[in-house]
């Protein structure tokens, strides 16, 4: 496996992969691998002739130096671990090599899909990422990029930027891996204390309750309270947000029995931490509900 760290060299090992050939399947990540970002790496691996895996923090996407300069790196680690997982080259860029002239003039600003959710709590991160993600699919002319649901609001604006600005590149969306107690996989968790950590499980216990209440017929406000309960209800768990909501627009869906997507975020100790599972409103009637799919 390679890694490159100059954008010019980046450039030309795709060319010379796509002259021959190959369909390159791009796989952005911030490192600090895990088996969710590994199963983007085997989703790619299955669909494209030569997996390109991009490690950069991207420092466009931070509001909080703080968090930024916390946010986990470890680069030998990440390089064994993308090379095992099937990756044939990494591109782990400094930030003056992506950003040569400082801060972008030019930003890809994303339109309502940013304004909610995670726009509200961090303000300038979805431009952050619609414009690192456009420079990195100029970068590597990849024929699909994929991208983890476990970010649900990103997954959205990535693909309707796509759509808008008719970029030649798929989004795929994978499945969110988990930990046996529910807890998504996330870089964060590693820094939680061990009492964090437990209490970190709220959130798919939030939308779990949330997800059950929906099936069994509860209304929307009925399954947000609910899911608002079970996070408040932990005392390390401060709760940003349990919503209920359609999953192309993110907003309150119009009539019952569509499909939805129930988010929730919330901050445990250091950290911002989210999730989000499918979900569906059925009758009232009983129904026999399935184990849960994410
Ligand atoms: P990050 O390194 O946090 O920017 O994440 C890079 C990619 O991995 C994003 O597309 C994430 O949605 C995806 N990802 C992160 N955690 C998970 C997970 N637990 N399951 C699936 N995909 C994930």
């Amino acid at each position: 496996m390679e890694l490159i760290r100059e954008r010019s060299a980046w450039r030309s090992l795709l060319e010379k992969r796509r002259k021959r050939g190959d369909s390159i399947g791009l796989v952005p990540t911030m490192g600090a691998l895990h088996a969710g970002h590994l199963s983007l790496a085997t989703a790619a691996v299955e669909r494209c002739d030569f997996v390109a895996m991009t490690i950069f923090v991207n420092p466009l996407q931070f509001g909080d130096e703080k968090d930024l300069a916390a946010y986990p790196r470890d680069l030998g680690v990440d390089l064994q671990t993308a090379g095992d997982s099937g990756v044939h080259a990494v591109f782990a860029p400094s930030v003056g090599e992506i950003y040569p002239f400082g801060k972008p003039s030019t930003m890809v600003r994303p339109g309502p899909l940013a304004d909610r959710l995670e726009g509200i709590a961090r303000p300038s991160h979805f431009e952050g990422v619609a414009t690192v993600v456009t420079k990195l699919f100029a970068l590597s002319g990849a024929s699909a990029a994929f991208f983890g649901e476990k970010d649900f609001q990103q997954l959205a604006i990535v693909s309707r930027l796509v759509d808008d600005l008719d970029l030649p590149i798929e989004v795929v969306g994978c499945p969110i891996v988990r930990e046996a107690d529910g807890l998504a996989l996330s870089s964060r968790n590693r820094r939680l204390s061990r009492a964090e950590r437990q209490a970190a499980t709220a959130l798919f216990r939030s939308l779990e309750t949330g997800r059950l209440a929906l099936a069994h017929g509860s209304d929307l406000d009925t399954a947000e309270k609910m899911m608002m309960a079970e996070l408040t209800s932990e005392p390390l768990v401060t709760p940003s947000y349990a919503v209920a909501v359609e999953p192309a627009t993110l907003e309150r869906p119009e009539g019952a029995g569509r499909p939805l997507r129930l988010l929730v975020a919330a901050t445990i100790g250091p950290v911002r931490l989210i999730d989000n599972v499918a979900a569906e409103q059925r009758g009232s009637d009983p129904v026999a509900l399935d184990p849960v799919a994410s």
